[in-house]
């Protein structure tokens, strides 16, 4: 069936749905982008995605294409004419379209589309196993805390990690964990849960900020400080948050277990708190 999706001011069905060929984000991956989990009808911590998108904006001289109140109606009106129930909203918002010139002005109208994506995301049994991760090196730029279209380095690392038979990478630099191909890395060693420390290296996650807030309240002990693979394969627990996995337990790095080679007891109470708390403040 058809999705409804939202392009530039109109809601259409995904085939007619079209953007320039000379958009800046098409050209020179020019654009943001931002992805927000659906549950019962519902959207989660939307408004961290937008404070996030705006940062994003700003970072890169970026006009904004609409209100947080229009964003959030655009959000409702996708989830109302398609009748979803839970999955992902994807938005991106690009500089716009110019003759291709790597400098900009700033007379540009910026772009705006939206879709979404149905996914089984509390159920989901890949939680029940958790996940195999490798290690590689972290090749991206150097400005990892703008959330840009540009994940070229993130697919190449996704495929590197199938190939290996694993199921995502790892990202290390200088001899540090920076974070995963698509989201925020931790481990937990007696106790503590311990994940890199904000900064331009790595993308401020909104799951992130939400699991050390949940954490700390539940009286967990937290240290945001870099690890080392070797750290991490002799962890009790690892895992990783995203908009779209949330809470996700890591059982193996580069073919070795972590811990008893399944999901840990702490990570499953906080995905169990996560999902309890986003879904009361859902909206
Ligand atoms: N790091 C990277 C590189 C990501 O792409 C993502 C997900 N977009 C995250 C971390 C997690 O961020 P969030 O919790 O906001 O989804």
């Amino acid at each position: 069936m058809s999705r409804t999706v939202y392009v530039n001011g109109e809601y259409l069905p995904e085939e007619e749905a079209k953007v320039s060929i000379f958009d800046r984000a098409f050209l020179f991956a020019d654009g943001v982008y931002e992805v927000t989990s659906v549950l019962g009808g519902k959207l989660i911590a939307f408004d961290g995605h937008v404070e996030r998108l705006w940062r994003s904006l700003s970072e890169l001289e970026m006009s904004a294409p609409c209100t947080e109140d229009e964003l959030l109606e655009i959000h409702r009106q996708l989830i109302a004419r398609n009748g979803f129930d839970e999955g992902l909203i994807y938005l991106q918002v690009t500089r716009g379209a110019a003759d291709r010139d790597f400098a900009w002005t700033d007379d540009l109208e910026p772009g705006l589309v939206l879709f979404h994506q149905e996914k089984r995301l509390a159920d989901n049994p890949v939680a029940e196993k958790g996940i195999k991760v490798v290690s590689i090196p972290d090749e991206r730029w150097g400005r990892r805390d703008i959330k840009t279209v540009q994940l070229l380095y993130p697919s190449m690392g996704k495929m590197m990690a199938k190939k290996a038979g694993a199921d995502d990478a790892w990202m290390v630099e200088d001899g540090k964990v920076t974070e995963g191909t698509s989201n925020n890395a931790y481990i937990v060693k007696g106790g503590k849960i311990i994940t890199r420390h904000l900064g331009n290296e790595i993308l401020h996650g909104i799951t992130r900020a939400a699991v050390l807030r949940f954490a700390r309240e539940a009286q967990m002990q937290v240290e945001e400080r870099p690890f080392t693979i070797d750290e991490a394969k002799l962890a009790d627990e690892a895992f990783f948050t995203s908009a779209s996995a949330f809470v996700m337990p890591v059982v193996a790095i580069d073919g070795d277990s972590i811990g008893a080679g399944t999901p840990g007891g702490v990570t499953k109470r906080l995905r169990e708190i996560y999902l309890e708390e986003v879904q009361k403040a859902a909206i």
